[in-house]
């Protein structure tokens, strides 16, 4: 984690001032999803330790229409070893009958030393490895050992990353997949089929998917609950992923409330959970009800699962601090594979 930002310039080629150019392929070739969960827990590790600085994210509404745009900023590690770094990124949900991503932009990442930009790499994959491997880590430090029924809630983008970060540390024999449209999960099981060898199976309703599920990841641009707590059986865990404002949820007050949980941030989850604040302004929670953050489990500040038969529930928002560390790990190892394009954009005082 704390590798100090320098290697050999791609190609030999470098002059001082350089920034790499990296593409969704050198993303994907450079930040697996198993290897991305190791990067997240040391990048949670440091926001527990108080060794990350992170303000709560920007988000800038298009008038009359579902869309955003967000900047993300943090500083990961100290002194001379830190990555400083941004996520800049447009949050279409109205790209939904498109070709294109609902969440594009990029991830910025600068050296300690003297301010330089390292690099600029594709966030829409970024993004979503990274935001998967969280909940790997969650179901990693929250799930039951044995773990082996999955049910993903969602069909898009993020569903084949949380497929394989699942798998990655349960030993997960039986997926059900459910998606609003149908035909997306369809397409979506064919594809997954190519990429792991366990049964994959559509289901035709949301509930059908969660009964016997060990873990339940939701991963919908749901505004309103698609999972009910009554569904769940004792001992399941949940990876709430989708709703990340405060007005749209996927779990009911009950999903909430019947289980322990915990979340990457607990300023952010106060300010920017629809899941944790509409279950509140219902009644069924307290702010006491968020037990601590992933960091916390990690430190062992914190018990996460205390008995076979809990239901535990990750809340997950995304942070930036996620983002710009899992750049500075794509950014070594290209870097050390003399990988992506070297481009020179300025900030020398010659030029
Ligand atoms: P996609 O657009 O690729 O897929 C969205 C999925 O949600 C589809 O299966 C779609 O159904 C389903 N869906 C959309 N609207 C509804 C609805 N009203 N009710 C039920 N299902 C619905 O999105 P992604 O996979 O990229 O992202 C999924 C969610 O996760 C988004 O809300 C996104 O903002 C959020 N997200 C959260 C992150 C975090 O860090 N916590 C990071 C990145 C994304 P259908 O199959 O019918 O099209």
């Amino acid at each position: 984690m704390d590798a100090p930002l320098r290697g050999t310039p791609p190609r030999g080629i470098l002059p001082r001032m350089t920034t790499l150019l990296l593409s969704h392929l050198d993303v994907a070739r450079f930040l697996p999803v198993p290897d991305c969960i190791d990067v997240m827990a040391d990048a949670l590790r440091s926001v527990a330790e108080g060794k990350a600085q992170l303000p709560l994210r920007t988000v800038l509404r298009l008038e009359g229409t579902p869309n955003a745009f967000g900047t993300m900023p943090a500083i990961v590690g100290e002194g001379s070893q830190a990555a400083i770094g941004a996520k800049v990124i447009t949050v279409f949900p109205g790209n939904e009958a498109t070709p294109f991503d609902s969440h594009i932009g990029v991830v910025l990442l600068f050296d300690a030393a003297h301010g330089t930009l390292l690099a600029i790499a594709d966030a829409s994959s970024i993004t979503a490895i990274r935001t998967a491997a969280v909940s790997g880590l969650a179901t990693r430090l929250l799930a039951n050992d044995d773990a082996s029924e999955l049910a993903l809630l969602g069909a898009g983008v993020l569903a084949l990353p949380h497929l394989q970060a699942v798998c990655a540390v349960r030993p997960i024999r039986k997926v059900r997949v459910w998606s609003r449209s149908g035909a997306r999960a369809e397409a979506f099981a064919e594809r997954a089929r190519r990429h792991s060898s366990a049964e994959i199976v559509v289901s035709s309703t949301a509930r059908e998917a969660v009964a016997g599920a060990d873990v339940v990841c939701t991963i919908t641009g749901a505004r309103t609950p698609i999972l009910e707590g009554a569904w769940l059986a004792p001992g399941t865990h949940v990876n709430a992923v989708g709703a990340s404002l405060p007005v749209a949820r996927e779990l009911d007050a009950s999903a909430v409330a019947r289980a322990r949980m915990f979340v990457d941030r607990r300023e952010s989850t106060l300010k920017e959970s629809g899941d944790f604040l509409f279950a509140r302004d219902e009644g069924a929670i307290d702010d006491s009800h968020i037990r601590g953050e992933l960091g916390d489990v990690l430190l062992k500040r914190v018990a996460g699962r205390k008995e076979r038969g809990d239901i535990t529930l990750f809340k997950s928002l995304g942070l930036a601090v996620e983002d710009v560390a899992a750049l500075r790990h794509i950014y070594t190892q290209a870097l050390a594979a003399g990988a992506g394009t070297a481009v020179s954009l300025g900030g020398l005082r010659s030029e």
